[in-house]
C-alpha cells in the first residue's frame, strides 16, 4: 500500500496543518498544467489521494491501523500487522473501510496530540505600547523525562487479554425485540488495545508528566487586552508524549496612572495656573517613553506650546507620539487637556492685584452669561466621555 506520509513528505506526526501546507506546495508543483515531469500525473493523482486520506481524521485513523481506507484492499487491507486483527473477518471494521469509516472503531493510538493552553499575561501600559520579551511561568504536561513518552519502566506494550487489542468490547444481549449489541472502549486497556505491563514510576505509563517551565514571550508593540499571542507547540504534551499543543497568551494592560489609552491614541490632563493659561507658556511634559530605559531621551519627554488665551478642556495634540500602530506602520496621537486652575488662597497683594485686573478689564460685576449647550458638550461631559475608559 502506498505510503501516504512518505508522498506528502510529512512525519507520521504530523499536524493537520503541516499536512495542508505540505499538500498545497506539491499539488502546485505537480499540477499537470504546469508540471513538465513525465509522471507529474501520477504524481498529483497521489498527492490527492494521500491528502484526501491524511486530512480526513477517521480515514487518517483506520489507515495508520493498516486499514485500506480507499477500500480497494478489501480483507486484504486488515493482515495484521498490528496483530490486532488476528486474521478474523469483521464486518465492522470492512465496512468502516468501505464508507471511509468515520466512527472510531477499534484501537486508539497511545500516542495522541496534546490539548492547546491559555494562560493570561498582565502588562504595563508601556509594556503594551512599545513591546517587550516578557518571562512567563507555564504549568503544562511535558514528555515525562524517565521514559521519554512511552509509558514503560521497561520491555514494550503486549496484546491486551480482555479485548485481544481490539480496544473495545462488543456485548450482544438477546432481548425481546432482537439482538442489542454494545460496543464499549475496553476497561482493561482503555481502549489502546495494549497494555503496558512495567509501567514507568514516574509518569505511571501515562508518557507525560506535569511541569512548570519558564519561556520567553515576545510581545509586539501596540498590543491590547484581550489580544492573544499564538505558541505553536508550547502547550499541553499529549498522552504517550505525544506532539504538544499550541499555547496561547492571552494579554491584558493595566490601567495606567496618568496616561489613557483610546484606541492608538494616548490622552493625559495637565493643570496650568490661569495666569500660565491667558498669558501663554510652553512646558516639558514626561511621555509614556520616559518609563522605559531603552527609549532616547529624546523621547521621553515633549515640549507643549500653550497659546496665550487657553480655555480650560482644551486639547493640545501632539502628533504621532501614541501608541505605536500593531497592524501597519505610524502611531497614533498624544492628547494633551489643558485644565486651568483658578488661584485659591490669594494674599492680601495678590488679591489687590486681581481686583485692580478685574477693573482694568471690567471684571468687576459680571453678568451671567448663560452657556449655550449648543456647539459645545461643556468640559465635564468630555472630560468623562474621553477617559471612561
Ligand atoms: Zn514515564
Ligand atoms: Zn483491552
Amino acid at each position: 500500500m502506498t505510503d501516504y506520509y512518505e508522498v506528502l513528505g510529512v512525519p507520521r506526526d504530523a499536524t493537520a496543518d503541516q499536512i495542508k501546507k505540505a499538500y498545497r506546495k506539491l499539488a502546485m508543483r505537480y499540477h499537470p498544467d504546469v508540471a513538465s515531469e513525465p509522471d507529474s500525473a501520477e504524481r498529483f493523482k497521489q498527492i490527492g489521494e494521500a491528502y484526501e486520506v491524511l486530512s480526513d481524521g477517521g480515514k487518517r485513523d483506520l489507515y495508520d491501523r493498516g486499514g485500506d481506507p480507499m477500500g480497494r484492499g478489501g480483507m486484504g487491507g486488515f493482515g495484521g500487522g498490528m496483530g490486532g486483527f488476528g486474521g478474523t473477518f469483521d464486518f465492522t471494521n470492512l465496512v468502516d473501510a468501505m464508507f471511509g469509516g468515520g466512527t472510531s472503531r477499534g484501537p486508539r493510538s497511545r500516542v495522541q496530540r496534546g490539548q492547546d493552553a491559555l494562560v493570561r499575561l498582565r502588562l504595563t501600559l508601556a509594556e503594551a505600547a512599545f513591546g517587550v520579551t516578557k518571562p512567563l511561568s507555564v504549568d503544562t504536561a511535558v514528555v515525562c523525562h524517565v521514559c521519554h513518552g512511552s509509558g514503560s519502566a521497561g520491555g514494550d506494550p503486549v496484546t491486551c487479554r480482555t479485548c485481544q487489542g481490539h480496544g473495545e468490547i462488543t456485548q450482544i444481549q438477546r432481548s425481546f425485540i432482537g439482538d442489542i449489541r454494545t460496543t464499549q472502549p475496553c476497561p482493561t486497556c482503555r481502549g489502546y488495545g495494549t497494555t503496558i505491563p512495567n509501567p514507568c514510576g514516574e509518569c505511571s505509563g501515562e508518557g507525560r508528566v506535569r511541569a512548570s517551565r519558564t519561556i520567553n514571550v515576545k510581545i509586539p508593540a501596540g498590543v491590547s487586552t484581550g489580544n492573544r499571542i499564538h505558541l505553536e507547540a508550547q502547550g499541553e504534551v499529549g498522552p504517550g508524549g505525544g506532539p504538544a499543543g499550541d499555547l496561547y497568551v492571552e494579554l491584558g494592560v493595566q490601567e495606567h496612572d496618568t496616561f489613557t489609552r483610546k484606541g492608538d491614541d494616548l490622552e493625559v490632563v495637565v493643570r496650568l495656573p490661569m495666569t500660565a493659561a491667558a498669558l501663554g507658556t510652553s512646558m516639558t511634559l514626561p511621555t509614556l517613553e520616559a518609563e522605559r530605559d531603552d527609549k532616547p531621551l529624546e523621547e521621553q519627554s515633549v515640549l507643549i506650546e500653550v497659546p496665550a488665551g487657553t480655555q480650560s478642556g482644551t486639547r493640545i495634540i501632539v502628533k504621532d507620539r501614541g501608541v505605536p500602530r500593531l497592524r501597519g506602520s505610524g502611531r497614533g496621537d498624544l492628547g494633551v487637556t489643558v485644565l486651568v486652575q483658578t488661584p485659591t488662597r490669594l494674599n492680601e497683594e495678590q488679591s489687590a492685584l486681581l481686583r485692580q485686573l478685574a477693573e482694568l478689564r471690567g471684571e468687576t460685576s459680571p453678568e451671567a452669561h448663560v452657556h449655550s449647550r449648543a456647539g459645545s458638550k461643556g468640559l465635564i461631559n468630555w472630560l468623562k466621555e474621553t477617559f471612561s475608559g
